[in-house]
């Protein structure tokens, strides 16, 4: 390759660059989730929401800024197996390519170490740790089938240090995603898939909102080099960007996007 050649990006940035791509985003029907659905669907992607509870489909279209033939609304629970295993098969079928998988799913009870009982520490880990493993295996067939993928998990600031809000089992959960985005990049590399994390900061969305009030939000982040609060956009941009041919490269990685609370 000639110095020039090297400089030389093969694809380029433009909107349409996931055009053809068909990506699943769990917890998509809020927060970052929704503002990442929007994101690879104003790029070109079909997107199936997978939540809890989702918006009809011309709704979601409308919010997405798509016609509705681009999106799928898909109740399910990611914590089910094999309501998971359906859901994928129905939308792989329908669609006959599986490109991207968004692990956004994630709750984050702010007990007090003390207090909180087994069955919430079992409840924190399946939806934040087991939800992205039980996605990522059901996705797996499909992305090696189509020789490229791409996978991207929610973690968070919280991953690498402590969380602000959480308890100690959303800490510990997003240690392990950060554990599992490792492990499965090794193993998916050969086959054309990369694996990565966000670790988010404090980002304005109905999560943020329910644990903390305004005045502590805006006291939490007047310190952050970046002084406010993050946009869910601005880490739905994070994300389309490492579903991309772009970030070929990138993989096995734990992306910080937090104004600088955390500079390591
Ligand atoms: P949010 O509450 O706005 O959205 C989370 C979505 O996940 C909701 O739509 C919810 O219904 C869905 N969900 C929860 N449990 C589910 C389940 N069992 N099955 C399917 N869907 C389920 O939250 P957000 O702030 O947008 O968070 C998105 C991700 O980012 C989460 O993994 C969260 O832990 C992480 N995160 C958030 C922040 C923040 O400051 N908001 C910071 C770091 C990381």
């Amino acid at each position: 390759m000639t110095v020039a050649e090297g400089l030389r990006a093969p694809m380029s940035a433009d909107d349409r660059e996931l055009a053809g791509r068909v990506a699943i985003v769990t917890g998509g029907a809020s927060g970052m989730g929704l503002a990442t659905a929007h994101a690879l669907a104003r790029r070109g992607a079909t997107v199936a929401v997978f939540d809890l509870a989702v918006p009809d489909r011309a709704e979601l279209a409308s919010l997405l800024a798509v016609p509705a033939d681009r999106v799928r609304c898909v109740k399910v629970d990611v914590t089910d197996g094999e309501h998971l295993a359906r859901a994928f098969t129905a939308l792989v079928e329908e669609q006959a390519r599986l490109d991207v998988l968004v692990n956004a799913a994630g709750i984050a009870p702010p007990t007090a170490f003390d207090d909180i009982t087994e069955d919430e520490w079992s409840r924190v880990f399946a939806v934040n740790v087991d939800g992205a493993f039980l996605c990522s295996q059901r996705a797996l067939p499909a992305m090696r089938a189509g020789g490229w993928g791409r996978i991207v998990n929610f973690s968070s600031t919280a991953g690498k240090t402590i969380s602000t809000a959480g308890g100690a089992h959303y800490t510990a959960a997003k240690h392990a995603v950060l554990g599992l985005t490792r492990h499965l990049a090794k193993a998916c590399g050969p086959d054309g898939i990369t694996v990565n994390a966000v670790c988010p900061g404090l980002i304005d969305t109905p999560m943020a909102r329910g644990l903390l009030s305004d005045e502590v939000l805006e006291r939490a982040t007047r310190t952050f080099p970046v002084s406010r609060v993050g946009q869910a956009w601005e880490v739905a941009e994070l994300v389309a960007f490492l579903a991309s041919d772009r970030a070929a490269y990138i993989t096995g990685a734990a992306v910080d996007i937090n104004g600088g609370d955390l500079i390591v």
